[in-house]
């Protein structure tokens, strides 16, 4: 019987597909990858790296202002958006030859095009017909416009990665990761900016008075903030738009961009000759072995409607190949995954919220910290800080830690390992604190609110 051309073919070479390749290719299968588009997928093209190197540009603003009272004399101040785009572009196409050189080292061959499903095991791209014993879709997903009258005039963030100019105002619509965190880039970037959200409060979905202590430093920094409003049409005038809201108001900006969400890559793909059905989201059905309704096809990261988290979709990559090709069976541990919005301040969380441990949880011990970074005590900057951990009163097990504050991202980093690791409030207790930082907070709170 003729074997397979692959043991492995994955579909899209983003964060999880290439750590799949490059795991499985390891552990001796024979891997192809097929990518119509860029490598590195969304994260490294027009996702979480262009992003924070948009944010570490726009937090300089803030920086110059602080450094006047720290005795900087820091002149005339410009911004070229030009250079920035340029230095960014390039740092890109460096990750896009260094995920083209670790793939070809790791013996993964690489197709360029766009693949089809034609079969359980059979896939089709620029007309060659290739078949693979196993093959993964790891295609992502694709930000989502609502159908407003008027959306041909919305960008979404893939084009704010590569505007010509920066505009003079803006209106950014949605309340979550995206929207929040571009809010913050266009308002460093010195564009008048609104922050357009149909909920009361930013975040859905984190602890609330996280959300209500973040949508007030938001504020602060001087972003327009319209909540529990959307848009009901676009007119476009000379150099602007008219926007009509829900409320009947109107506002006129000179650039729309909407984060509204994502909906998974699967157009094209062939998925009903292969069987592969989705699930009401319109996202790739699995199992907890990420096995499609197909046994032979299998889907990992945003495409399924797992976590949308680039360490989530490497994590799926890995346990895959490793289960495949190592016969080592492990699981991605979905429980207490740290996530950071990288907006300015930065919103850091892992585990419970105060209200899903209430729910959870007989009894849970709350304990507080709001502060002015050091930094900030001769800044002149009025950034507040908060710090949060909640405590399951049984076990005295830390259930869940957030942070709004200067590198908030890196310091639940840390807190992230300890409650994975199962730290008691007693055990943060007796940790020592660095000093003088704001890190040290963690481990200092001592009175439940
Ligand atoms: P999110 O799901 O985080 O947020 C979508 C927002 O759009 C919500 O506020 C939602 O409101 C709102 N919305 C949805 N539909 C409409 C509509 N028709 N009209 C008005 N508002 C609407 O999606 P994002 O696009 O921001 O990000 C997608 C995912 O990517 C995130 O969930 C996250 O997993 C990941 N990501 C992670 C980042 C990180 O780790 N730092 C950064 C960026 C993205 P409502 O809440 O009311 O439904």
């Amino acid at each position: 019987m003729k074997s397979n051309d692959f043991d492995l073919f994955i579909i899209g070479a983003g964060s999880g597909g290439v750590r799949a390749g490059r795991v499985a290719a390891s552990l001796g299968a024979k891997v192809a990858i097929a990518e119509e588009k860029y490598l590195g997928g969304t994260c490294v093209n027009v996702g979480c790296v262009p992003k924070k190197l948009f944010v570490y540009a726009s937090s300089f603003e803030d920086e110059f202002q602080g450094a006047k009272n720290y005795g900087w004399d820091t002149g005339d101040i410009h911004f070229d958006w030009k250079t920035l785009i340029n230095n960014k572009n390039n740092e890109i196409k460096r990750l896009n030859s260094v995920y083209e050189r670790l793939l070809s080292e790791s013996g993964v061959e690489l197709i360029n095009g766009r693949a089809t499903l034609t079969g359980s095991n059979t896939i089709s791209i620029n007309d060659k017909n290739y078949t693979a014993s196993n093959i993964l879709i790891a295609t992502g997903a694709w930000p989502d416009v609502p159908e407003i009258h008027g959306k041909e005039n919305i960008i979404t963030s893939n084009e704010a990665f590569y505007l010509d100019s920066l505009p003079k105002s803006i209106v950014v619509v949605g309340g979550g990761y995206i929207a929040v965190e571009f809010a913050g880039i266009f308002n460093g970037l010195g564009v008048e900016t609104t922050l357009l959200y149909r909920a009361p409060l930013l975040l859905r979905g984190f602890d609330d008075e996280m959300r209500k202590f973040l949508t007030n430093e938001v504020d602060k920094k001087g972003i327009h903030l319209i909540a529990n409003n959307t848009i009901e049409s676009i007119s476009k005038s000379e150099d602007c738009y008219k926007l009509q809201l829900a409320d009947n108001s109107e506002i006129t900006t000179n650039l729309i961009m909407c984060a509204t969400g994502r909906r998974p890559n699967i157009t094209g793909l062939g998925l009903e000759k292969a069987g592969v059905e989705l699930d009401k989201n319109r996202a790739i059905k699995i199992n907890n072995d990420y096995q499609t309704s197909n046994p032979s096809i299998y889907a990992i990261g945003d495409v399924t409607d797992h976590y949308a988290l680039t360490p989530v979709a490497i994590a799926e990559g890995m346990v895959l190949a490793n289960a495949l090709f190592g016969n080592k069976i492990t699981d991605v541990d979905y429980k207490n995954i740290p996530t950071c919005i990288f907006c300015q301040p930065n919103f850091a969380t892992v585990g419970y919220s105060e209200e899903e441990a209430r729910e959870k949880f007989d009894k849970i011990q709350v304990f507080k910290s709001e502060f002015t970074h050091l930094k900030h005590s001769i800044s002149g900057s009025n950034e507040r800080t908060l710090m949060k951990l909640i405590v399951d009163t049984a076990s005295d097990e830390v259930i869940g830690a957030h942070m709004i504050g200067y590198d908030a991202g890196e310091i639940i980093q840390g807190i992230a390992i300890a409650i994975k690791a199962g730290v008691t409030k007693a055990q943060l207790d007796s940790t020592i604190g660095i000093h003088p930082t704001a890190a040290e907070e963690f481990v200092t709170m001592r009175i439940p609110v």
